[in-house]
């Protein structure tokens, strides 16, 4: 037994509670840069409920490392000396990747793994508060920071336990008015984020809990949360599924999922979550057949069948019937195939190799080779 855990100093969870933003923030810094997503305006009576002065930075789309430049360049401007984010994955991302320029200096690819020279961050972040408006990435507690980087073709993390937002505030109410293509593409991240950490190489005893009520709330909410929106309970399931992943894999690693989704998500425009969503039953049927041919009774396996129990509530459910759960759940909420995004089968040698360099995939619970990659990307596309 050997690991380590972190996660953010206060997770504060409930409907209405992002009425303590304001005060959350005054106790953290004077002056404010609040990351939002594309339409402020959403949030006008919280941001004028902040203290000021505030400066606004809209992030309006998955960032970069040219967000990250403007961001920080924004932030030196107002003087910030606390960043706050309300909304999705790639606000918070932003947010964070701001926070830790402001506490380090330095430019995003001085610290940028895989592309970068992946300097180590060695000074606490600028105070950060994350308060997300979809229920998927986890980004609120997580580590590291996605930024894509267009003249490489990959995205990759900026990652230090340094970086963990110091408060997050997770309000299911904040959810509602996803619609349901984010909700679907969002909450299947939720539940590949739950699962990853569940078989990982890295998983450990309080990642387990974690991850395992994490998949109990996907079972519950993410079908339900897709047909109504405004059902509440399936939100805060969602919202906390989410919460639960990303504490889980910041603390036990993801697997091929999400070292396929991240390189994919930089050759391509394909939103995050639904490129995991059409990676999950390919990668798990692999993963399956890799552990069962490395070792009769691996112990992944025995993780991947509880898995399937959980989600499926059924206590005699197989491995088999925990895939058909995710394919089905997978169609249900209308999740397109790569192709969908002009990925065809001519980029799947590049995709394959690029991927087997990822930081994620040495989570996954069996190394896969290259046939194997190419074999699951074929299935997706
Ligand atoms: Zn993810």
């Amino acid at each position: 037994m050997d690991f380590e855990f972190a996660t953010a100093a206060r997770i504060i969870v409930g409907c209405g509670r992002v009425a303590d933003l304001p005060g959350i923030v005054a106790g953290l810094g004077t002056r404010v840069l609040v990351c939002t997503g594309a339409s402020p305006s959403r949030h006008d009576q919280l941001l004028a409920a902040l203290r000021r002065p505030a400066a606004i930075f809209p992030v309006t789309g998955e960032p970069t490392v040219e967000l990250a430049r403007a961001g920080i360049t924004a932030a030196r401007e107002h003087a910030a000396d606390v960043v706050a984010a309300i909304g999705g994955g790639s606000v918070i991302d932003t947010a964070k990747a701001i926070a830790m320029l402001l506490g380090n200096g330095g430019d995003p690819l001085d610290y940028l793994e895989v592309v970068g020279s992946g300097r180590p961050i060695t000074r606490p972040a600028a105070p950060c508060l994350a308060v997300p408006t979809t229920a998927g990435t986890g980004a609120e507690v997580t580590a590291n920071a996605v930024l894509a980087s267009p003249d490489h073709g990959i995205k990759a993390s900026l990652r230090s336990p340094l970086m963990i937002p110091r408060a997050a505030v997770i309000d299911p109410e904040l959810t509602v008015s996803c619609p349901p293509r984010v909700t679907a593409a969002s909450g299947l991240d939720a539940l590949t984020q739950c699962l990853e950490p569940f078989v990982s190489v890295r998983a450990n005893p309080l990642t387990d809990g974690l991850a395992r009520e994490g998949l109990r709330r996907a079972a519950a909410g993410l079908r339900a949360a897709y047909a109504d929106g405004g059902d509440l309970a399936a939100r805060a399931d969602m919202a906390i599924c989410s919460l639960l992943g990303g504490i889980a894999l910041a603390n036990a690693k993801l697997g091929a999922v999400h070292g396929l989704a991240g390189v994919i998500g930089g050759t391509a425009h394909v939103p995050h979550g639904l490129a995991c969503a059409a990676l999950l039953a390919p990668v798990t049927e692999a993963n399956v057949r890799a552990l069962r041919s490395a070792q009769a009774g691996h112990p992944a396996l025995d993780r991947y069948a509880e898995a399937a129990r959980v989600i499926t509530g059924n206590p005699s459910a197989s491995i088999a019937d925990g895939l058909a759960w995710i394919r089905e759940t997978v169609t249900l909420l209308g999740v397109p195939r790569l192709a969908a995004f002009g990925i065809g089968p001519q980029d799947a040698d590049d995709i394959a190799a690029k991927a087997a360099r990822s930081s994620s995939m040495r989570g996954n619970p069996v190394p896969l080779d290259h046939s194997a990659l190419l074999a699951i990307l074929l299935q997706a596309i």
